[in-house]
């Protein structure tokens, strides 16, 4: 996933996955003097949760001596979530916010000239994904979504998932044991989404079943590539509103922002 002289975006929201990636990520980069870290904070705009999540991100960023980026929805689209989610149901607040913010992380490493963009996506996190397309129907993103991501026609950054191996409960212990102040307190929207129930169920499994979210992890670990010969090979052209690489004539952030506001920055 790495190289020495990486220049890697880290999405770090304030919990405790991001905060411990960036922590993790910034005790290697400290030993390759040609690696580069920049911290990206997205502030979504959501009423009484962001921004402790902003604070707690900036004084990580302080005391690690991490250069800090903190984009928001306001700046890049015009309108925050909250409003987002006010003016239209059609969605849930969460394939808004998943969207845009993949976009704004996007945007700000671009911006930071990062060639890589680290996400802390935990093995929790991956196999609740991979639950989600298959309920999904979408067997195209279970081979799609890798904890590595390149695009071959490099229009895209390189994602990273560094700890998708590691089970949610030892990123927490490791938050704790480094004594990381992270945000405790759920987003407002966390309990409108799928994911919320896989996770309970994958949690009830886990503890009946241990090892269940390992095997099913490296079970499509085993199957991706079996899985990618059937995939349809996605060509990708111009969003003709804002230009970045799509697969239909509008990108989903277009797509999403024409349903909803008019956007400045796109
Ligand atoms: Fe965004 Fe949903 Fe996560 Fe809240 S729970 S931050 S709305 S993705």
């Amino acid at each position: 996933m790495l190289r020495f002289d990486d220049h890697i975006a880290v999405a770090v929201s304030g919990g405790k996955d991001s905060l411990t990636l960036l922590r993790v990520l910034r005790k290697i980069e400290k030993r390759f003097p040609r690696a580069t870290l920049t911290a990206v904070t997205v502030d979504e705009g959501i009423d009484g949760y962001r921004a402790e999540a902003v604070r707690l991100a900036r004084e990580s960023c302080r005391e690690l001596g991490v250069n800090h980026l903190i984009v928001s929805f306001r700046e890049l689209f015009g309108q925050t979530l909250d409003e987002i989610v006010s003016l239209k149901k059609e969605l849930s607040p969460c394939s808004y916010c998943g969207v845009l913010r993949r976009r704004a992380i996007h945007i700000a490493a671009k911006e930071a000239k990062a060639n890589k963009i680290a996400t802390a996506h935990n093995l929790d996190d991956e196999v609740q994904t991979i639950l989600l397309n298959i309920f999904h129907g979408d067997a195209n993103r279970i081979a799609r979504v890798e904890p590595v991501l390149v695009d071959p026609a490099g229009r895209f950054l390189q994602r990273i998932k560094p700890l998708c191996e590691i089970p949610e409960k030892e990123v927490a212990l490791y938050a704790y044991l480094s004594r990381t102040e992270f945000q405790t307190c759920p987003c407002p929207y966390l309990g409108t989404a799928l994911r919320n129930d896989i996770r309970e169920m994958l949690n009830r499994f886990e503890e009946r079943h241990p090892g269940t979210k390992f095997t099913i992890f490296r079970s499509v670990e085993r199957l991706r590539d079996s899985l990618k010969a059937f995939v349809t090979p996605v060509e990708l052209r111009d969003c003709l509103r804002c230009g970045e690489p799509t697969t239909g004539p509008l990108c989903e952030v277009c797509k999403m922002l024409g349903r909803v506001v008019d956007c400045p920055r796109i």
